[in-house]
């Protein structure tokens, strides 16, 4: 029989009755003739209080136990379904991770998946089981520890299983119905598209859109995965949603197709570092082993031969940085006046694949944030999109007006 995968978001089972009302979709398409796979988040706010326990408990804690917390959200929701669909009289049962086994690398709180042998659940679904719930976000490394996905890795853990399995769609079911020009909650003029291009989805993504994990959107492009983005709360017919699907299948399209923005960014800057060859390495080499995930950079001029270097990287983060370049800096290899981290900023960023062919966007977004009064405090820049770190505070207003300069709100 073909096989479905229809992934459930946090809110979309944040209580029993949400739980009935998605089991009741998947009821739909079991009767349509299909196998489902159900991959199922944890009830909405719960991976939040678990990510504060451990927080709470060990400020610098050990990945393989924050894992073990972590993931275990996912375990509840997975059991409920399977119970749920029980009751509904369609054979399903629950699995989580190792039981499949999912297989993950061993890069506990961002790990990625290896392999997801069918051979279990295929010998269920042939055995009569209708739905395999599979909870979402985590797996299990070759040292047989539990792993998670990183956040909103169920997304990922969807579109792995519909590309292991040949699924015919990956429908991810969310609190919005669809993927739209910009956060739809911060502003009120975002669109609805109908569909977006791989490209793009991969950039607004990474620039923290999160209603798809950026893994989710990597694996669905590299296995041509037919991925939809619809919402679990609205009657959906069959073109519902937003398909994610290769650029060649999109015939309109605006210069500027999204606005995506990251509360998440610390600023920090490293003061008065001695410039000289190797430094940069000096820097970001103790940085990224110690799993500091880096974005932007800038050096500034030098000065006498000292210079002032400032990144971002997420605010969680911050602790681990400053350890580590004060480590670096004991052991005498880097030398600096100061580390100031800046907490208070934002990022965003203006995507659109017309960008390749287009100049003057980068002079409009800086001219549109320059008129409302908005310090641009780092720039970046790559093929398709262009990003600023601002003052959080501006951040809504920012979105807006970008929103509203590249007119997203009316279709190209
Ligand atoms: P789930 O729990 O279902 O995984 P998420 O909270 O992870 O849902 O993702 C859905 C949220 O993503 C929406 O509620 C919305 O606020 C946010 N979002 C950010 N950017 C966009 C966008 N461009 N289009 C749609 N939703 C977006
Ligand atoms: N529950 C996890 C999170 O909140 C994974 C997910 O929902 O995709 O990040
Ligand atoms: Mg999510």
């Amino acid at each position: 029989m073909p096989v479905l995968v229809m992934k459930f978001g946090g809110t979309s089972v944040a209580t029993l009755d949400r739980i009935r009302r998605a089991a009741k979709r998947v009821g739909v398409e079991v009767a349509k003739g299909y196998d489902v796979i159900v991959i199922v988040s944890a009830m909405s706010g719960e991976t939040n209080k678990l990510v504060g326990f451990v927080g709470e408990t060990s400020p610098l804690y050990d990945a393989r136990e924050y894992d073990a917390v972590v993931s275990s959200g996912e375990n509840v929701t997975a059991g409920l379904m399977a119970l749920t669909l029980q009751e509904m009289d369609v054979p399903a049962r629950s699995w989580q991770g190792w039981q499949v086994p999912l297989k993950t690398t061993s890069a506990h709180s961002a790990a990625r998946i290896e392999e997801i042998p069918t051979d279990n659940i295929n010998a269920k679904f042939a055995d009569g089981m209708r739905v395999a719930v599979v909870a979402g976000f985590q797996g299990i490394s070759p040292e047989g520890r539990i792993t998670t996905l990183g956040r909103g890795g169920s997304d990922t853990t969807a579109v792995a299983f519909a590309a292991a399995f040949d699924a015919e769609r990956c429908d991810i079911y969310t609190d919005v119905d669809g993927v739209y020009t910009t956060d739809p909650r911060i502003a009120d003029k975002a669109r609805k598209l109908d569909r977006i291009a791989f490209e793009e989805m991969l950039e607004l993504a990474s620039l923290g859109a999160k209603v798809l994990q950026t893994r989710s959107v990597e694996l669905a492009m590299r296995y041509n995965v037919k991925l939809r983005v619809l919402s679990s709360f609205e009657e959906q017919s069959d073109d519902a949603g937003t398909l994610v699907c290769a650029e060649e299948e999109i015939v309109e399209s605006n210069v500027v197709n999204g606005i995506a923005y990251s509360r998440d960014e610390a600023k920090m800057t490293l003061i008065s570092v001695a410039d000289r060859p190797g430094i940069a390495a000096a820097i970001f080499g103790p940085l990224s082993d110690a799993g500091v995930n880096v974005d932007m950079i800038i050096q500034n001029i030098s000065e006498e031969g000292r210079t002032d270097m400032t990144f971002s990287c997420p605010t969680d983060q911050v602790a681990r940085a400053e350890k580590a370049l004060a480590e670096a800096k004991e052991r005498g290899e880097i030398n600096y006046h100061d580390l100031v981290a800046d907490t208070n900023v934002a990022k965003v960023s203006a995507v659109g694949i017309g960008m390749r062919s287009q100049s003057g966007v980068a002079a409009k977004m800086f001219k549109t944030l320059s008129d409302e009064g908005v310090n641009i405090k780092v720039i970046a820049t790559s093929e398709i999109k262009i990003s600023v770190l601002i003052d959080r505070k501006y951040m809504e207003l920012a979105v807006q007006s970008l929103h509203d300069a590249f007119e997203l709100d009316k279709t190209a």
